[in-house]
């Protein structure tokens, strides 16, 4: 029986793995390999597949028997290409456990340092470095790190706030620094060090029961095991809900040979993009900390030093660059960085560590960016030729988009303003917001309708949704590269790091600036693009048109074959959509015309018609109406000209409409001329158990058919003298709510009749128009070949056909969704994202059904799934002709109908 591989080994100049094996390896394991490959300096090490990890949870926390021997073998090799030996008195060799998922998780899992430092190993290590000093210090940090995630978190211990292991040490730290006068943690001599490890130890063994473990083999499995484990802890999980990571992928763990940036002067470490993540300037650009460890500069408690001169700004403009502090191996860094992106054709974040001048590289990845950045990079790479059309195109991702068309503070209103405070900008757009200074209060404000921003003292993965619950996220210390910059930015959330004039007192929930003090509910306006901060709300304004937006989204126009239709029933909101992009109207909602600017007037009318006690004053009633339902029409379709516009008839249930208000039941009793109590009797009539699946849109029509008639007469009139008037224009009219072909039958003879008769009062042979239904129903769905025999377009309501397949009320979801979502019963909203199993199931054979009977049938979306970007792939896979969304998802919408082409090319 041959074993399955769990262990794939990297280092002196090859691998077992490749870039592509990232759902065996993990994004950091496989891109290891990658450099080893390519001949990048890499310390050797080895990774534990991710199918260690499902099979470890599958098997009651066991790993596969064969697993121990792998490693055995890896470890042997890493100890022959580092010269080094793991355990070994006189050539310690020390590894670094690291997790690493598909998808990357920054700072969501846990890392053990240093591991192999033990009462054996350290004489040694003095011996071969000459410097106790740092080999004390490499020990209380493995002490402070292991005894924190495998024999605290790992064993499932909860301590209370601040009682953490961890916290505990560092306070002991503290003390030692205070005591001692020591600024820094740098500064502590070699012999507090000594006394201080002790001292951890017997705290370790103090405080958990256990003594911190001297066997070296010991720590490395404590370490491996801690990481699988922190793939089920409460950050990793939180993160991957939010960004739709399925749990069952596993990461996989990383064992590297350690080299050190903390080794003196002429060690350091660093982390950088190869193109600026922010803005997606392509200069080289990044932080770097002198004599370091790795987490110092990502866990955001130390202001980093700029990598070179180029890209200095006011936070660390007085500090030295990399280019000038060490030059060599800065140009050889430069070199690296040229290389990995001609590999890997796309920008790059990587970690780097300098070990006694000596550069190594310790990860590389395709950097996450803000949609700003996304958008420049893609268009500069495609002129540099370094990537062409469609490969552009999918560099966006349609969400980002949103984020370029976010408000942005009016630089007006910036330019009078004074800002308190500036920091570096390490998300981009505007917000407005009220201050809290937790992630558990972001959380609970948002949830009760306020709008907050989240400030804190320094940026911690734990505060992970409560960056998404805020809607801008500012910070006292920490660089552009700390963990929870890169998580903001990934999102396109406005973030602004490193605020270092703002005195935050989280605990105490102050801000102290310029003399002032701000407390928690007070409001601060953010620009995280240029990392400013006001206090008050300054006013924002849209995005303005930019021209590389434009180019882009002309790229994605030529690739896509959906048309991109809106959801609009105003000539304003048409207008507005047409600037997005769309050509043309997939739903236009007669009802809207009864709320909202100008309404007054139809819909006291409308309330007349629908109190009517007789099919006589119900004609009266209409016949007033219709003036207004025509103009409102007619200038929508003026508005879009030749691109078409699908008119809806009614929908709702009509005892939607009836006033509530004492005073205006009176004075419509009066125009109605019957009494208050006769009144409230009709609307008592009006009242239904459940008006969503009650007397509402084509059940109007056939109890009432004089209100389709007059809105059939509306469109074809209004059509006709558009075009007298000449001016193109395609109406589409819609029915909504259908379940049976022969309801739409006996609609389509009213619409015929009165068709007939306009033409013979014009003098024409037609008024030309498409007739049609919504799909939004299952039994249409699935006599959708009966149906298609009487319409010329199906537009899918999947609101109405989400909430009738799940049997989920579209108004009342809300109250258990979230239960759904916790328990894993649901993995999304159906409401937002099109559940393929089962309304996605409907939707195909409706399709196939429908096209079967009339093979020219024109079909689209119109339910709100129509602007978001899974739901518009699936669309295309279905065959749609388009998709309609509101006028804000145009682009978006535009974006996916590319990527889906691009990724499922259709005729
Ligand atoms: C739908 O049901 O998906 C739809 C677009 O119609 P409405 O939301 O107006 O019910
Ligand atoms: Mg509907």
């Amino acid at each position: 029986m041959s074993s399955v591989q769990y262990v794939y080994s990297f280092g002196g100049g090859s691998a077992d793995g490749r870039a592509d094996m990232k759902n065996l390896l993990g994004g950091k394991g496989a891109n290891l390999a990658e450099m080893a490959n390519l001949g990048i300096p890499v310390p050797a090490g080895f990774t534990l597949t991710t199918e260690v990890c499902t099979s470890y949870y599958e098997n009651a926390r066991n790993y596969p028997s064969e697993l121990g021997a792998q490693v055995d073998a890896a470890l042997a090799r890493v100890e022959e290409i580092m010269g080094a030996k793991f355990g070994d008195p006189v050539e310690p060799l020390l590894v670094s456990v690291r997790s690493g998922a598909r998808s990357s998780m920054p700072g969501m899992m846990e890392t053990v340092l240093n591991v192999g430092l033990c009462s054996a190993t350290i004489p040694g290590l003095i011996a071969k470095t000459g410097n106790p000093r740092f080999v004390y210090d490499a020990y209380r940090r493995l002490i402070m790190m292991y005894s924190d995630v495998v024999m605290e978190k790992a064993a499932g211990i909860e301590p209370a706030e601040g009682q953490g292991i961890r916290q505990q040490l560092d306070r002991m730290l503290e003390k030692v620094k205070h005591s001692g006068g020591f600024a820094t943690d740098a500064d502590i001599p070699e012999g507090e060090l000594k006394q201080l490890v002790e001292r951890f130890k017997a705290k370790v063994r103090e405080v958990l029961g256990t003594d911190f473990p001297d066997d070296p083999r010991e720590q490395l499995w404590g370490g491996i095991g801690a990481v699988f484990q922190s793939w089920n802890g409460r950050r990793a999980v939180s993160y991957r809900r939010i960004e739709g990571i399925p749990d069952e992928w596993g990461t996989a763990v990383n064992v590297q040979a350690m080299v050190f940036g903390n080794m003196g002067d002429t060690s350091a470490t660093g982390v950088a993009f190869t193109r600026n993540p922010a803005t997606g300037d392509s200069r080289f650009y990044g932080e770097w900390l002198p004599n370091a460890q790795g987490e110092d500069v990502v866990a955001g408690i130390r202001t980093p030093n700029p990598l070179n001169e180029a890209t200095k700004n006011d936070q660390n403009q007085h500090l030295p660059s990399l280019e000038t502090a060490m030059p060599e191996v800065y140009r050889e860094l430069h070199a690296i960085r040229d290389r990995l992106e001609r590999h890997y054709t796309d920008m790059q974040d990587i970690e780097f560590t300098i070990q006694d001048g000596r550069l190594w590289m310790l990860q590389t990845r395709t950097g996450k960016r803000t949609g700003t950045a996304a958008l420049n990079m893609a268009m500069d790479m495609l002129a540099e030729g370094l990537i062409d059309d469609r490969t552009a195109v999918m560099r966006v991702k349609p969400a980002q988009l949103d984020e370029l068309l976010h408000p942005l503070v009016d630089p007006a209103a910036e330019k009078r303003a004074k800002p308190l405070a500036k920091g570096l900008p390490a998300g981009p757009g505007g917000a407005v917001g009220k201050v809290v200074f937790s992630a558990a209060e972001a959380v609970a404000w948002t949830k009760r309708g306020e709008t907050v921003l989240l400030v804190r003292e320094e940026t911690n993965p734990e505060d992970v949704e409560g960056m998404r619950a805020a809607v801008g996220i500012l910070t006292g210390r920490g660089g552009m590269t700390s963990h929870a910059a890169l998580v903001a930015r990934g999102w396109g959330k406005c973030c602004i790091v490193g605020a270092g004039a703002l005195d935050i007192d989280v605990v105490g929930k102050t801000i102290q600036a310029d003399g002032k003090v701000l407390r928690e509910g007070d409001v601060l306006t953010l620009n995280g693009t240029r990392g400013l901060v006001y206090e008050g709300a300054l006013p924002m304004i849209d995005a303005t048109e930019n021209p590389r937006f434009q180019e882009f989204m002309k790229l994605a126009d030529a690739i896509r074959v959906m048309k991109v239709r809106t959801n609009a029933d105003t000539p304003d909101d048409a207008l507005n959509a047409i600037g997005f992009g769309a050509e043309g109207i997939g739903l236009f909602r007669t009802e809207h015309m009864f709320y909202g600017k100008g309404s007054e007037q139809p819909l006291f009318i409308l309330r007349k018609m629908i109190m009517a006690g007789s099919e006589a004053e119900r004609r009266a009633a209409l016949d007033e109406l219709f003036p207004f339902v025509k103009r409102d029409m007619k200038a929508t379709m003026e508005v879009m000209g030749e691109r078409p516009v699908t008119i809806r008839l009614l929908d709702p249930p009509l005892h939607e409409f009836v006033p509530q208000g004492d005073e205006e039941r009176a004075k419509l009793a009066a125009a109605l001329g019957i009494t208050a109590d006769e009144l409230d009797r009709r609307a008592e009539e009006l009242h239904e158990t459940n008006p969503m699946m009650g007397h509402r849109g084509v059940r109007l029509g056939v109890t009432y058919p004089e209100i389709s008639e007059m809105q059939f007469r509306a469109i074809l009139e209004a059509a006709h003298e558009l075009r007298t008037e000449g001016k193109a224009c395609f109406p589409e009219i819609m029915v909504p709510v259908t379940g049976m072909k022969a309801e739409l039958d006996h609609q389509k003879a009213i619409a015929t009749r009165i068709h007939a008769e306009l033409c013979s009062k014009y003098g024409v042979d037609a008024i030309a128009h498409l007739y049609g239904t919504m799909i939004e129903i299952p039994r249409a769905a699935l006599t959708a070949d009966e149906i298609a025999r009487t319409c010329e377009f199906f537009s899918f309501g999947t609101n109405d056909l989400t909430q009738m397949t799940f049997g989920f009320s579209r108004d009342d979801i809300g109250g258990f969704l979230g239960d759904y979502l916790d328990k894993k019963i649901l993995p999304v909203d159906p409401f937002q994202v099109i559940d393929r199993d089962s309304v996605g199931v409907l939707i195909e054979i409706a399709i196939e059904k429908g096209r079967g009977a009339r093979p020219k049938l024109k079909v689209g979306i119109c339910g709100e799934h129509g602007g978001e970007p899974s739901s518009v792939e699936f669309c295309h896979l279905a065959g749609m002709d388009y998709v309609s969304c509101s006028p804000f998802r145009v682009p978006i919408a535009r974006l996916a109908a590319a990527q889906a082409q691009i990724e499922h090319p259709r005729e």
